[in-house]
């Protein structure tokens, strides 16, 4: 009995040490760089620091962290977190599940502040999406989080999803370099098509710059990423050609999905029911494209809870019942409370692939 109460004891004091360290290193993205260095070099009561860890010893403390917490229920690790931080667009897609709900957008510094939290609680990989994140401040306010997260942070993975319409050539020039892997969503390589789904804006073409886009993250050295929801307007298509002849790492499959209050119900801004697939006709387009070695097929099941998804005010969002229901925000409540509430299915992440190879250094691509 004394045993148990003294291990539960030191867990407790552990614990604490460790969200106090937490809440410094956030409270430090805010500081002065300078005083960054000093303040995490500083020793607090009870935490003795050693010289940092190598890659392996890294990896064990992990494995250890999370053989505890399967242990003791406690919270998940936000290994791949995706940052919606606005949800402003300038396409209309017919079937989007993160729409204009609001128009609200992080100050950078309180940006910045909840990624340091969530890097200090185990994160490696960070995506920034949208709404469009292109369209904030024309592509500065995403470059800048862009350049934290690698430059500062040193997240092994720094990730765009993007309709790719806004970003030029000086963006790659003065981000590219922090950025491993930049998505474009492409739902169809007939341009008729993309303009019945509402990806297009006027007479620009999607497709011609989606080639375009490909050859910049050549130049720039940006791992390029293809994302396609099917729906039932582009079910039917035949993409083998264009997809091998582009080349991406990864070919994200999505089959399309309905979130309530988003893209159907009484106060979704969408109505999609009109695009939804049958399982079945999901399966048939994935056989049309099993030639495709980076196609990376993501069902409605994986997709609505094996995704850790941050809203704009940094709250987590549980789409386990259909809908959006959005935990408090980490900025006040912090990481472990806030992620209690996600309904993030840790094994179903791991099921589906979520860790691969992130990192553009360990990609070896033949740019
Ligand atoms: S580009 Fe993305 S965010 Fe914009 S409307 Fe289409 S699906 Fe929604």
């Amino acid at each position: 009995m004394q045993l148990g109460a003294l291990s539960r004891l030191a867990l407790a004091l552990a614990r604490a040490v460790s969200a106090l360290r937490g809440r410094l290193d956030a409270l430090c993205w805010s500081l002065a760089p300078l005083s960054l260095s000093l303040l995490l070099s500083l020793p607090l009561p009870g935490w003795r620091r050693v010289s940092a860890p190598g890659p392996s010893a890294a990896a064990g403390h992990r494995r250890q962290r999370e053989q505890e917490q399967e242990r003791d229920g406690a919270a998940p690790t936000p290994t791949s977190v995706n940052y919606h931080f606005t949800r402003q667009c300038n396409y209309k897609c017919g079937f989007c599940f993160h729409t204009a709900k609001t128009s609200f957008v992080l100050p950078l510094e309180e940006a910045k502040r909840g990624l340091a939290m969530l890097k200090a609680a185990g994160m490696q990989k960070i995506n920034f999406s949208g709404g469009e994140p292109f369209l904030q401040d024309r592509g500065e306010f995403v470059g800048k989080l862009v350049q934290f997260c690698k430059r500062d942070l040193k997240l092994p993975s720094v990730s765009i999803v993007s309709n790719g319409s806004m970003i030029r050539e000086w963006w790659f020039k003065k981000y590219g370099e922090y950025l491993d892997i930049l998505a474009i969503s492409c739902d169809s390589f007939d341009e008729e098509v993309n303009v019945l789904i509402g990806r297009g804006q006027g007479k620009k073409n999607h497709v011609e710059n989606l080639h375009k886009l490909r050859q910049w993250c050549r130049d720039y050295a940006v791992a390029f990423k293809i994302n396609s929801v099917i729906n039932r307007f582009n079910v039917e298509e035949d993409m083998n050609e264009q997809i091998k002849a582009l080349n991406p790492v990864r070919w994200k499959v999505f089959q399309c999905l309905l979130i309530e209050g988003e893209n159907c119900g009484e106060d979704g801004l969408r109505d999609a029911e009109k695009f939804l697939i049958s399982d079945d006709d999901f399966e048939r387009f994935l056989d049309r494209h099993k030639d495709v070695s980076c196609l990376v097929p993501e069902s409605n099941q994986k997709m609505r809870d094996s995704y850790l998804i941050l809203d704009e005010y940094m709250r987590f969002l549980n789409c386990t019942n259909g809908r959006k229901e959005p935990s408090k925000s980490i900025l006040d409540v912090g990481v472990e409370a806030a992620i209690q509430f996600s309904g993030f299915d840790e094994k179903m992440f791991l099921k589906r692939g979520g860790k691969y190879v992130w990192s553009k250094t360990d990609m070896k691509l033949d740019w």
